[in-house]
């Protein structure tokens, strides 16, 4: 990664930046969110994030976690700080649509663009671009932003704390999408006072009773094998999220559970949020879930973790899903 001069200005001089990333925020958006965001502060830039909808209770931990505004529930608040910033960031996420109507919003907004993303193909248009499908993760670009500035002396177990964050969660634990230099990155960081236990504990050990009940009733009423495609489906409806009263973050994790099963190749969880149904989708080995998830369901993401959104009926979408498995047999099934 090579920061140009014209932007290493930018960085040494103080400016009113917004930082954005994606709905449903996920452990990459908000820490390589809040990571940017003390990093910046250590250069007297005055800097807010800004979501466009809640992240998961869990993520609550994090250092300026309570700062950080959401549009679906601070529009006017969100406004009025968007109306005085000139330099705006876009973090795990490469497509206004993204932001939502946020993304409107400053879509005319005066004022320099940065964007540091991990998904494939981006979709908005920045001065400053750096598109990495091959890096593990925002948090990742991040560290390694910090690093092309000269900057890794600014790292402090704060900010460690928030990229390790986004490291743990968009690896699943490490167990995808590593390499050497992701290893090297966490040592560093361990080595200048990030307390890896902590975070691991703050992700993994703060899960709710309700949420294993819902895990329970996911695996146990809601899971359907389709052993002929390799390919398993949960899917909950929206009696289910009055059921277990479900909110935001509750059903994280919950489609990955089906790939730990020796033959699946694809996972999907198929669910119907108050306003939309929502696909994820998730494989191992080769297979593409993201070119499924684009040309089915207008989705996006990446290779072996995808997502859309859909307005139509939970049982249309589940019907169309198992109506395109046939087109996929000879990769989800590998040759005879
Ligand atoms: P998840 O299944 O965890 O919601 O998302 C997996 C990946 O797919 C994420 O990288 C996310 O950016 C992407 N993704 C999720 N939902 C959507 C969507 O509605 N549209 C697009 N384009 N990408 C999505
Ligand atoms: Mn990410």
């Amino acid at each position: 990664m090579q920061i140009s001069p014209e932007l290493k200005n930018i960085l040494h001089t103080p400016h009113r930046v917004a930082v954005f990333s994606h709905r449903n925020p996920d452990g990459d958006a908000i820490g390589s969110s809040l990571a940017m965001k003390q990093y910046l502060e250590t250069y007297g830039h005055d800097v807010h994030v800004l979501l466009p909808s809640e992240y998961p209770e869990e993520f609550e931990a994090l250092p300026d976690a309570a700062d950080i505004l959401i549009w679906d529930t601070q529009t006017e608040e969100c406004k009025q700080v968007l109306n005085k910033k000139n330099l705006f960031i876009f973090l795990d996420f490469n497509a206004l649509s993204r932001i939502d109507r946020m993304g409107e919003y400053i879509r005319e907004l005066p004022g320099n663009r940065l964007m540091i993303d991990h998904h494939l193909y981006p979709e908005l248009s920045a001065e400053f671009m750096f598109s990495q499908p091959e890096a593990s993760s925002t948090c990742e670009m991040v560290y390694r932003f910090i690093q092309a500035a000269g900057d890794v002396d600014r790292i402090t177990p704060r900010i460690g704390k928030c990229i390790y964050t986004g490291l743990v969660t968009d690896t699943g634990s490490f167990r995808h999408a590593t390499n050497a230099r992701v290893f090297r990155i966490v040592a560093d960081l361990i080595e200048r006072g990030t307390s890896d236990s902590e975070v691991m504990d703050m992700i993994f050990n703060s899960q709710k009773e309700k949420h294993l009940r819902l895990l329970g009733h996911c695996l146990n009423n809601r899971m359907e094998i389709y052993p002929e495609y390799n390919t398993a489906l949960i899917w909950l409806s929206k009696k289910d999220y009055e059921v277990f009263n479900i909110q935001r973050g509750d059903t994280e994790g919950i489609v990955n559970y089906l790939l730990t099963m020796k033959d699946i190749k694809m996972a999907a969880f198929i669910h119907n949020q108050p306003s939309v149904v929502k696909i994820s989708l998730r494989s191992k080995g080769d297979l593409d879930v993201q070119a499924i998830c684009k040309k089915h369901f207008n989705g996006g993401g990446h290779k072996t973790a995808s997502g859309a959104h859909v307005y139509d009926s939970l049982r249309a979408v589940i019907e169309k899903f198992k109506s395109i498995l046939p087109e996929y047999k000879s990769q989800l099934v590998g040759q005879p």
